[in-house]
């Protein structure tokens, strides 16, 4: 049985990428909103939500899909920590939604290395995230690269204020605790992403490119057809995948 999508952001890079992989995901899109639209007219058609629009949209998509019983897919990035804890606990006891902030298998597949590598080197190797994103981006760091720092900071024990987001000038020794996080803009880049290892000798690189947007689409769309079998709660990719 095919999943029946109400899809946000529709005439956007990702809401066409996601128009034309639905067929090959087993979904159909039976409303496709951008701006001006109102979602609402078609809610009570849909089997999910998938919203590719904008951070600042995700507050009133998270409150219909709430609203509607509807389970929920969230693609924006760039959101403040507040903006996404209190969506988080406005929809968590209500509704299955999947928020990541890249739906593409192999990004999810450094995320679990990034972990494994960080629970092994620890602090004799210095951790640095840099991420290249096309010129049209509005949010940096990326929300990938977000999901990266947060990994690392689990595994270290450290907080948001060890992050250091570029340099510039005098800054002193790179102090033991911190973690680089880098953002390179140009182009038509879809989106890279590497974690360095830096110890005494040697280094890792674990790096995911991404060249085609459709490896998000196909993912939006698998999470769109596992939240429609979940109980609520907030869920990422790595819960679509099973890789917890
Ligand atoms: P885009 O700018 O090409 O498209 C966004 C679309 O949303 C536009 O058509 C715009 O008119 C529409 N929009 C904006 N505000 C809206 C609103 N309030 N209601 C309805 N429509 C609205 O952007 P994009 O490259 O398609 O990316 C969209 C979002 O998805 C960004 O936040 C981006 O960072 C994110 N993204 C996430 C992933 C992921 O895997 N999680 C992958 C790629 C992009």
């Amino acid at each position: 049985m095919q999943t029946r999508i109400l899809l946000i952001g529709a005439k956007g890079r990702m809401g066409q990428a996601i128009q034309a992989e639905a067929a090959k995901q087993a979904c159909c899109i039976v409303a496709a909103c951008d701006v001006g639209d109102d979602p609402a007219e078609n809610v009570t058609d849909c089997d999910a939500i998938i919203d590719f629009s904008f951070h600042e949209a995700t507050r009133s998509v998270a409150e219909l899909a709430k609203s509607n019983g509807k389970p929920l897919v969230i693609g924006t990035t760039g959101h403040q920590a507040d903006a996404r804890a209190a969506i988080i606990a406005s929809v968590e006891a209500v509704i299955p939604v999947v928020w990541a902030g890249n739906y593409s298998v192999g990004v999810n597949v450094l995320n679990f290395l990034t972990a494994r590598a960080a629970a092994i080197l620890q602090e004799g190797y210095d951790a640095e995230v840099l991420e290249l994103h096309h010129n049209r981006k509005r949010d940096a760091p990326s929300g990938t690269a977000e999901r990266l720092l947060e990994i690392l900071r689990e595994s270290r024990g450290l907080t948001a204020h060890d992050v250091r987001h570029g340099r510039a000038g005098i800054v002193g020794e790179r102090p033991v605790q911190e973690i680089g996080a880098h953002a390179v803009r140009g182009g038509d880049i879809v989106g890279e992403h590497t974690v360095y290892f830096c110890g005494q000798g040697e280094r890792i690189e674990l790096t995911h490119r991404a060249t085609d947007r459709r490896i998000f689409a196909q993912g939006a769309l698998r999470a769109a057809v596992w939240a429609g079998k979940a109980k609520a709660g907030v869920y990422n990719m790595e819960d679509v995948l099973g890789l917890r």
